[in-house]
């Protein structure tokens, strides 16, 4: 039985610590309560809002006038490397319990906030890897026909920060099926140590942010031949770092309110004391502008924005 609430304040359950209220709220733990909540938001002609860990979101100010359902619960069975997760189950935490029984190769992605299913849906990826690299295949219910299905991995069209279900976001990811290496418990355990060691090296954790803002975005061969001559990188798919157009644009350390483009990271909009999600935006707004007018990129954003 699902329990809705009523005026639900949004902001702590998001990274960003930034939003107003949703009129009805409630919490998911199961394929039978996403349906329970399907029925009851369209009983009463009231939109369904999907969330789960709140790392890549940003809500407006105004509030939601919305059933936001939050997908939550660590729930997962594992047997020789194979994982059966429900999708609301924190992807660390994850990490960590395959890891403790021996299996792993996915520990670059330990630290990413957030749950196994919202990892899908932007195939959430760091220092190389990407989810799409251990996941088989995927369940999926269609909230507006109360169709379930399983997508094999090739039919989840996978690519940098993008998955079918990021076009098509009336299909809510329910499991996620991992396939995982043997690899020893320590062995797992260090790598996912380094791991974190170098993500607090560069600023990527705790932080009232929603991870990247910008999509690292396709430039033109000769801003990608200056890149990788500053930078001594080969582009990945002539793709560069959004952070960097930001800081050659001059809009490191940008601010607008309590809203900034971080020092150490300048792709992460920090949410430095009372920022609203009206800083945030016009915040967005000006770092696009400064690097459309220096490079002709146009960034779009990673995070997403609900309203
Ligand atoms: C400090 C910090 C560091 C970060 N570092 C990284 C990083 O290194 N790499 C990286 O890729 N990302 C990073 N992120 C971004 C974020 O952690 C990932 O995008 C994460 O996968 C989002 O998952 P979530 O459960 O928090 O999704 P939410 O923020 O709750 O939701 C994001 C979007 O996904 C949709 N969604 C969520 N769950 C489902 C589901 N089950 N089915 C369908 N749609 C769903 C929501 O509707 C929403 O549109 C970082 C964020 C922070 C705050």
């Amino acid at each position: 039985m699902l329990n809705i609430q009523e005026n639900v304040l949004l902001a702590p359950l998001t990274t960003f610590q930034i939003g107003g209220t949703v009129r009805y709220f409630a919490d998911v733990r199961s394929e039978n309560d996403i349906k329970e909540a399907v029925l009851w938001a369209r009983d009463r002609g009231v939109r369904l809002v999907v969330i789960s860990g709140g790392s890549n979101l940003l809500v407006p100010d105004s509030g939601l006038d919305a059933l936001v359902m939050r997908l939550v619960g660590n729930l997962y069975s594992m047997s020789k490397g194979k994982i059966d997760a429900w999708s609301g189950t924190n992807l660390f935490f994850l990490i960590r319990a395959a890891g403790v029984l021996g299996f792993g190769g996915w520990e670059k992605l330990a630290g990413i906030p957030g749950t196994i299913g919202g990892a899908v849906r932007g195939n959430a990826g760091a220092f190389g890897p990407e989810i799409k690299n251990f996941t088989t295949h995927v369940r999926a219910l269609n909230v507006a026909t109360g169709e379930v299905r399983e997508f094999q991995n090739h039919e989840c069209d996978f690519s940098y920060r993008h998955s079918f279900f990021k076009d098509y976001p009336e299909w809510v990811i329910t499991r996620v099926h991992v396939r995982l290496q043997q690899v020893g418990a320590a062995e797992s355990a260090r790598a996912a140590e380094e791991t974190i060691a170098e993500r607090e090296k560069r600023h990527l954790q705790n932080v009232r942010a929603a991870g990247s803002y910008f999509m690292n975005p396709v430039a033109p061969p000769h801003i990608v031949e200056m890149f990788e001559k500053e930078k001594g990188v080969k582009s990945r798919e002539n793709r560069v770092p959004a952070g960097w157009l930001i800081e050659k644009a001059g809009m490191k350390g940008a601010s607008v309110g309590d809203a900034k483009a971080s020092d150490q990271h300048p792709n992460y909009i920090v949410n430095t004391g009372e920022a609203t999600s009206d800083d945030v935006l016009e915040l967005a707004e000006n770092i696009r502008r400064a690097v459309r007018e220096k490079f002709g990129v146009e960034l779009s954003e990673e995070a997403a924005v609900l309203s």
